[in-house]
């Protein structure tokens, strides 16, 4: 139908304008991490909360804290400094969608100030489902979620997260894994029929969820996702102190060519997502977070 092309043409330009996704792009747009996020609501065996959430993160480098006034600042700062300045994105240090007030107020903001600005959050989709309108009100232009196995007993999930926090309480392996899964199933579907970009992140870890990979790209290439990333486990030598998985180690460079293949990924769309940390700014493969600190735009 004329109405799905119209979409997929959408599509298509979203990408190709992003600095994040388009390899053109990537040399004429650029982006901003505020790192507005401090709370999480999952725990992943892979995260050290010393750093950044490894959603979207760098490891060895712990971001400031900004509130959203904070982050409004340094975004209007930032694009005069910048030019190219086109993409504000909430991708940490926690999770964008466990500290909803925090991640709206600093949307609703930007909407109003920075209209210009596309905006993108990241999040291990646990709470998708409950913000999908929230992100539709101020125009998000962009989600990512990671996520790591989508086998329904819950599983191999188990062996991902230790527990889920949910209606209060946490809850614990596999049942945990299963309610994280449905959440993040259903979210991304709405995501889709909203018409917001959706990319996924799975973090490839030897010997737990290598051959479920195939499974995952499968998955969410019937729910529409337009970019499936993977990326290696942080090793315990990038990080200095990783406490992971239970010393699980990570995967090596070929490992991961040989899921991305296995996946059928589609290399042309590069994703830079991994090189970003929770207050990254520049153009992709810059990194000029250090120069921005509080004392310089405030
Ligand atoms: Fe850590 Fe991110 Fe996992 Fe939360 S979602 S536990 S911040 S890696
Ligand atoms: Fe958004 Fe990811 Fe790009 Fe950062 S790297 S601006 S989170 S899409």
């Amino acid at each position: 139908s004329s109405t799905q092309e119209s979409l997929e043409q959408e599509v298509m330009d979203k990408i190709n304008n992003h600095p994040c996704y388009s390899e053109g792009a990537h040399q004429h747009y650029a982006r901003i991490h505020v790192a507005v996020a401090p709370a999480c609501n999952i725990q992943c065996n892979y995260c050290n909360r010393k750093f950044d959430c490894s959603n979207e993160s760098r490891p060895g480098v712990t971001s400031n804290k900004l509130s959203p006034e904070d982050a409004v600042k340094k975004v209007l700062y930032v694009g005069g400094e910048i030019q190219q300045l086109s993409v504000v994105g909430i991708a940490g240090p926690g999770d964008a969608l466990a500290n909803p007030k925090k991640t709206f107020d600093t949307f609703r903001m930007l909407h109003e100030k920075a209209p210009d600005q596309k905006l993108c959050l990241s999040t291990n989709g646990l709470r998708l489902p409950d913000y999908v309108d929230e992100m539709v009100k101020y125009n998000v232009d962009h989600v990512t979620v990671t996520i790591n196995s989508v086998d329904t007993t819950g599983e191999i999930g188990a062996k991902i997260y230790p527990w889920v926090h949910w209606n209060h309480k946490k809850v614990f392996g596999a049942q945990g894994a299963k309610i994280l899964l449905e959440q993040q199933l259903k979210g991304i579907q709405m995501l889709v029929e909203r018409g917001i970009l959706v990319k996924a992140n799975s973090v490839l870890i030897p010997g737990v969820n290598d051959k479920e990979l195939p499974n995952v790209a499968k998955k969410l290439k019937e729910l529409g996702v337009f970019l499936h990333n993977i990326m290696p486990l942080l090793s315990k030598e990038e990080f200095g102190t990783y406490y992971g998985l239970n010393g699980q180690r990570s995967a090596t460079d070929q490992e991961v060519m040989e899921a991305q293949e296995a996946c059928g990924m589609d290399m042309k769309l590069m994703s830079h997502c991994r090189q970003c940390r929770a207050d990254a700014v520049g153009l992709i493969g810059e990194d000029r977070g250090e120069e921005f600190t509080p004392d310089v735009f405030q």
